[in-house]
């Protein structure tokens, strides 16, 4: 039945080939410039923001189709033609026809579905419920991102940095053509991976910047449970009893004779307790399916009596461990499927001892490097990790330079993989530099796709030429050049936040590209010290930089050279050899 529809559609249109129209395994959406589809958007009955942010998906899809030399409509689904067929994008009457429930579909997921000569590009799209201070609230845009991803898969379309079509690659495609059965559900591989800053972007999309909305805040969220500005007055014993005082204060860090009083909180106090899983029910019910919990910074424990027994153990650590595993199970009654996300930071940066089983609607956040990650491989943790990537950001020792190597970005998207990770946090948004750190973003934005499958190697390849076409030969050897420079920095000295860890030992590193003599300096530089200050490290990454060679770009046969760094900046056996 279907195939007579299809062929009826064909013949009518008159003008695709007869090769084409008899084919039942396939459907052609455009050829030779022509295509007789229309894209067809949700009547505007959602949010406003909802409706824009899938206008400029369409008019992207649009000017893929003109890119290949054709029109084509755009239209509200109450407009479309229903004698031809179309791109049906989002909650529309045709998905809901062919058994899309759009609306149902969890964050970033989205459906692809032919429904005759028609597609079903559709994902759950709506906006968190907090309103941002500024700007626009963070969506969820599951249609975006099923339209970037069949772009990318049928339509060879590149999305390559933000910036409207400035960044995006349409590479020639004469003849646009997909399973006639094209039928898929994709989850994403995380929840979120966002910056903080919402986008309704497109290109921000098509790489995998995907706005939070499963998490209301990213905070310190025990003081704002239990606000000490709220309470001091009356509930001083909500409040650490420290050198024999509850409510103390100190200076504000910058503005002059402002006093804050310190947030640190009685932790046995059963009212402390509830405030906190109160807190947590009111951002769960408000439509948020995580809660973070985590303790002040500069965590300083109570010294009552009562706090000293809790959990009959002397580690805060187990103290803080114990509570929100006592929350999380509680929740698991009053809100299943809604998740504890737990910090492990400061006093419960270590997995505790008292439990090894993790209750499963109960999360860890974790730094994003392999280390802080192997701490948990022991333990069972099936609610999974979230995560807080420290990978690009202004305080880089390489400042706003490029920072980091494809190598890099893929080793991290498979840690995610394997530890399950459900959330990025992006410290600060990837590349300052969007061209010279154009491949190693776009890896890390593309692994996301498929982690299992993809490699660095072939996404390189893809970013440079879609980027640079027939200039992709000599921009690849400008970009290894620049990748293995960065090796040493990207891959041992700048994990974590970029501060050179405190631990000392001597390893071997390669750093590319030093001729004998500066190999030597180099050596006679960092010999007989028994540590690297910050300020040496910066000169080590300013002598690698300038060992670029700005005319050399023919030099591509040259292996890097190594050479024995030390005392070197981590421990033995921490997975970070390069
Ligand atoms: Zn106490």
């Amino acid at each position: 039945m279907r195939i007579a529809v299809l062929n009826l559609a064909f013949v009518v249109s008159g003008w695709l080939s007869w090769s084409a129209a008899v084919s039942a395994a396939e459907l052609v959406l455009a050829a030779e410039g022509k295509s007789n589809y229309q894209i067809v958007l949700p009547d505007p009955t959602l949010d406003p923001i909802i409706d824009r942010a899938l206008g400029k998906a369409a008019d992207v899809m649009r000017e893929m189709f003109l890119a290949n030399g054709g029109t084509i409509p755009v239209v509200r689904e109450s407009q479309a033609d229903k004698q031809q067929p179309g791109i049906y994008l989002g909650d529309t009457a045709v998905a809901r026809a062919a058994g899309v429930e759009a609306s149902q579909l969890p964050v970033w997921a989205y459906v692809w579905k032919t429904a005759g000569p028609s597609v079903i590009l559709a994902g759950r799209d709506w906006p968190a419920t907090k309103q941002q201070d500024s700007g626009d609230r963070s969506c969820c845009l599951g249609t975006v991102k099923a339209m970037t991803d069949f772009l990318r898969e049928f339509c060879g379309t590149r999305f390559l940095a933000p910036g409207g079509l400035v960044g995006i690659e349409f590479l020639p495609t004469p003849k646009i053509v997909i399973p006639a059965g094209l039928s898929r559900r994709k989850h994403p591989l995380v929840n979120y991976n966002s910056g903080g800053r919402p986008t309704t972007e497109v290109n921000e999309i098509g790489l995998n910047l995907l706005n939070n909305v499963t998490t209301e805040y990213f905070a310190h969220t025990h003081e704002l449970a239990v606000p000490a500005e709220k309470y001091a007055e009356q509930h001083p014993e909500y409040f650490a009893l420290f050198h024999g005082q509850r409510i103390r204060q100190h200076p504000h860090p910058w503005k002059p004779e402002v006093m804050v009083k310190e947030p640190h909180l009685c932790y046995s106090n059963k009212d402390v307790q509830e405030l906190i899983y109160q807190d947590i029910l009111r951002s769960l019910d408000a439509g948020y399916s995580d809660y973070l919990s985590l303790q002040a910074d500069g965590f300083q424990p109570c010294t009552c009596d009562d706090c000293k027994r809790l959990f009959d153990t002397a580690d805060w650590g187990e103290k803080l461990w114990l509570l929100n595993k006592h929350w999380a199970e509680r929740l698991l009654k009053d809100r299943p499927g809604k998740f504890l996300v737990v910090s492990a930071y400061t006093v419960t940066g270590k997995p505790p001892t008292a439990f090894q089983d993790f209750p499963p609607n109960l999360r860890v956040s974790v730094g994003s490097y392999q280390q802080a990650f192997d701490l948990w491989k022991d333990g069972a943790i099936p609610g999974g990790f979230v995560t807080y990537l420290h990978a690009w950001g202004g305080y880089h020792l390489c400042g706003y330079l490029p920072v980091r190597t494809p190598q890099y970005a893929e080793r991290t998207v498979r840690m995610y993989g394997q530890y399950h990770v459900k959330g990025v946090g992006l410290d600060s948004p990837p590349a300052i530099m969007w061209g010279l750190e154009g491949p190693t973003v776009y890896v890390y934005a593309r692994m996301l796709d498929d982690v299992q499958n993809l490699t660095a190697q072939q996404l390189v390849e893809e970013y440079l030429q879609a980027a640079y076409g027939p200039a992709a030969a000599p921009m690849t050897r400008m970009f290894d050049e620049l990748h293995h420079t960065l090796a040493a920095y990207a891959e041992v000295f700048g994990v974590d936040n970029g501060i050179l860890p405190a631990k000392h030992g001597a390893r071997r590193a390669s750093v590319p590209r030093l001729s004998n003599a500066s190999r030597q300096e180099h050596a006679g530089r960092v010999a007989g010290r028994d540590g690297i200050s910050r300020e040496d490290h910066h000169g080590l990454v300013r002598h690698q930089q300038a060992a670029l060679p700005a005319g050399n770009l023919d030099a591509g046969t040259d292996r890097p050279s190594t050479i024995t760094i030390s005392p070197g900046s981590i421990s033995p056996g921490s997975g970070l050899d390069i």
